[in-house]
């Protein structure tokens, strides 16, 4: 049970990281990121079609896209722009929850400085805060949500008790 309360609030994060992303993005006076197509585009045009992290040539179709501060708990980064940058498959595969400056730098080798500073840039050019602090309504979330939808799940798993137990006296 516990493991499940985990799973409806940790999706309730991932939401509300969606939707303050969007939010974010209109105060700033951009299109809330899809990525559409002409967003994808202008991803990849910053980073002359490279993987941010490799180097490795990438187009629309081998795009990925990653999250520098992880849309998680722990970091609440934003489905926002300037927080998702492209890369490779196999780079996203592998970077999972690591921070991006670490992961950079076993990725790009001697490279690895001219290439954060160009993600830098990046993300500074659209003046995207990692400092964005969201924990004091993030936390809150992820505690309610999971305890209301336990108390939900309870509740109606006692009623289904109840009607099958009525069946099997028949
Ligand atoms: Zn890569």
């Amino acid at each position: 049970m516990a493991r499940s309360q985990s799973n409806i609030s940790n999706s309730a994060i991932r939401i509300f990281l969606q939707e303050v992303g969007k939010f974010y993005d209109k105060e700033r006076g951009f299109d809330p990121f899809g990525p559409k197509k002409h967003q994808k585009d202008e991803l990849l045009s910053f980073f002359n079609f490279e993987c941010c992290f490799c180097g490795v040539q990438i187009d629309q179709r081998t795009l990925s896209q990653d999250h520098l501060v992880p849309m998680n708990k722990a970091r609440l980064g934003l489905h926002a722009w300037r927080n998702v940058v492209p890369c490779c498959k196999d780079c996203n595969n592998e970077k999972k929850q690591r921070p991006w400056q670490e992961f950079i730098q076993k990725k790009a080798g001697g490279l690895a400085k001219e290439r954060k500073d160009r993600i830098e840039k990046f993300v500074s050019s659209k003046n995207y805060d990692p400092a964005l602090d969201l924990h004091v309504y993030a936390d809150n979330l992820y505690e309610d949500i999971g305890s209301v939808a336990m108390t939900l799940i309870n509740l109606r798993l006692k009623q289904a008790e109840e009607g099958i137990k009525k069946i099997l006296k028949k």
